[in-house]
Order: structure tokens, then sequence, then C-alpha cells
């Protein structure tokens, strides 16, 4: 017998994130006592729930660019390796209690140094982080493995800096790299020098790109940059026309991405704050996920966007009447296109995705 399609019934299924950020992930106590903890007398709020609503509002903004401005805040707590640490520790512990079994977390270093310390010193803190989070987390009985993502920012010039400081990290956690930031005027081939280190040191990148500005910047993501994902992408649908009779065109950006298999980070419910889509209804992600584009479902910024991937999940059944089938679909799109190595995947896959989504199916 198929089971209910239920927010609690999700939960319990085994989900695979590839788009997460640490700083859009923290939990509003924790900011607050890393704020005492560390003297950051920024915030606009210093109890609980009047800080989540400060983080939540501020996330409903409508454009990219306001979406980002809560972020000062998460960063200017995560200046210290013993800060670092536990975001990263609770990142994992979170997750983990949404049974999400794989995830790629990203975050930008370059923001972290503020209080003096190095790139690497970051990123040693962030990866201890996510090896106890993980250890503590099968300790609670949930198996997650945690990978991390060194992120570069589209409006800054560091981005060969962090290319080089993933290359360095790849065989202790870091297992690719992106850039993020506000994308207009911020086109990707800016940092063409540090997607070219990432290729010829054979590793794999994502790029934020037809977020909040169109197919132009998609179109350098894939054809000039090489990224292996992109994050969003959700501006492809300009290049797809549907006919009165419900037939779709594919322009011939669209076919490559669709062609390629390369894979869409959708994250819905920050696409509709930041005015990407009007709403998860209008949302292209059933249009792509029909046309068979490798469509994953994703979080984003879970305190921001005040969700968890089982509620991203929900949302979409809610709105486009998925099944578990399409839910199993989507997890799998995600760890097929995880920058871990293949046979690790298909473990996934294989020993506790479908095992798991056939129970769920009856
Ligand atoms: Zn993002």
């Amino acid at each position: 017998m198929t089971t209910p399609l239920t927010l609690e019934n999700i939960r319990q299924s085994p989900k695979a994130l590839l788009h997460d950020h640490l700083d859009g992930g923290l939990r509003p106590a924790t900011v607050i006592e890393l704020a005492a903890q560390y003297g950051y007398d920024q915030l606009p709020e210093t109890e609980v729930d009047k800080l989540a609503t400060f983080f939540k509002t501020a996330a409903h903004s409508g454009s990219l660019e306001r979406y980002l401005e809560p972020f000062a805040h998460t960063v200017g707590v995560m200046q210290t390796p013993d800060a670092l640490h536990r975001v990263a520790y609770e990142c994992v512990e979170d997750l983990a209690r949404d049974n999400v079994v794989y995830a790629e977390v990203r975050f930008a270093p370059e923001l972290h140094i503020d209080g003096g310390l190095s790139l690497d010193a970051v990123v040693d803190a962030v990866l201890a982080g996510f090896a106890d989070g993980e250890k503590a987390a099968a300790a609670e009985g949930h198996s997650i493995v945690v990978r991390c993502l060194v992120t570069a920012m589209r409006h800054a010039a560091r981005s060969l800096e962090i290319a080089e400081l993933a290359v360095r990290f790849r065989d202790k956690g870091v297992v690719g790299f992106d850039i993020a930031g506000a994308e207009a005027g911020h086109p990707p081939t800016r940092h063409l020098d540090a997607f070219e280190y990432m290729r010829s040191n054979n590793e794999r990148f994502t790029i934020h790109a037809g977020e909040a500005f169109g197919l132009p910047s998609i179109q350098e993501a894939i054809a000039f940059c090489g990224a292996d994902r992109l994050g969003h992408g959700v501006r492809i649908v300009d290049d797809i026309e549907i006919d009165a009779d419900g037939t779709a065109h594919l322009g011939r950006l669209a076919a490559l991405l669709r062609d390629k298999r390369i894979p869409f980070e959708m994250c819905p419910s920050s696409n509709v704050q930041t005015g990407a889509v009007a709403s998860i209804a209008e949302h292209p992600f059933d249009l792509l996920a029909r046309l068979r584009f490798r469509v994953t479902v994703n979080t984003d910024n879970r305190l921001m966007s005040d969700t968890t991937m089982s509620m991203e999940m929900l949302r979409l059944v809610e709105a486009f009447g998925y099944g578990w089938s399409d839910l199993e679909r989507f997890t799998i799109n995600a760890m097929k296109s995880a920058f871990i190595a293949f046979d690790e995947r298909l473990a996934v896959i294989d020993e506790v995705i479908k095992p798991r989504y056939a129970v769920l199916i009856g």
C-alpha cells in the first residue's frame, strides 16, 4: 500500500541536497548566542522569535539583492573557529534530523576572515564541524554524509584564490567550487581564470546563474565557464516555447542542457522570495521535470527561507500533485549529480534511496 504523502512521511524518507548555504541555515538561537559570546552588536533583534521573523521578512523582499542583506548578520557571528565549527555541526544535525542522507553545503571562506583567520583555518573549522556532526548524527541513528563546496563572491576578486583552496582541500571534504552573490553586472566570465584552474585540476563546479538574471547568465556559465551544474537556472524557461496544443519547443541552449543532463539545483521557496518566480505553482520546476531535465530540489537558505528539504518537497507535492516515485526521481537526480565519486553515489542510490522508496511507493 502506498504511504500517504504527509510532511511527517516525507521527513522519514531519504533525501539528497546539493544547494544549501551554511550562512543561510543557522538556528536563530545560535545567532543570538554567538553574537553575545563574540560581542557582535549589530543584530536587529535579540529575542529568538523576533530574530526569526526578521530573517523571514527580509527574505520575502522580492529581489535577490535585498534577500542577501540579512546575511551580514549570520556572517558577522561566524568569524572564529569555534563559531564556524558550531554552525557547521548544527547544520549537519538539522539536516540529519530531516533525514537528508547526503548534502553538499556551501559557504564563502572569504567572508569569514574579518577576525583574522586564514582561508585555510576557516575551511578547517567548517570541515571539522561537519565531521563531528556526522558522528553525532550516526550516534542518534541518522546516517548522513556532508561534503563542502567553497564559494567565491561574484562581485569580489578572490575567485582564483578560492578555487585553489578547493583543490588544496579536495581530499579533506571539499568536493567543488561555486560563485554566488548578485548576478546583475557580475557575469560569471569575470571569473574565467578560476574555472579554468578548476578544470585543469580535474575539479568540478557549479555556478549560480539564471536566478535573478536571464539566459545570457546561463549561456556564459555553460558555454564559457564550463559549469557542471547550475545553481537555480530557472530562467532557462525563457528558451522554451509552448504551443497552443501544449507541445514544448526547446531553444538551442535549453536543448543542450537537457541533452548534456546538466543538473538544475532548484530552490522553490527561495526562488519565490527573490522574485525569480511569482509563486510555487508558477515555478518552471514542473515543466522542466515533465520535459525530463535533470531537476533537483534544494533548500538554498533554510533560515531565511524558513524551510527544510521536507518542506520544499511538500510544497512541490501540493503545487503539482507529485507522488513518491516523482520524489524518488528528484532524489536520485540529486545523487547522480553529486560531486562525490561514482561508486559512492551508487551506494547511496542502491542501498539507501531505492529500498526505502520501494516501501513508500508500496
Ligand atoms: Zn544559492
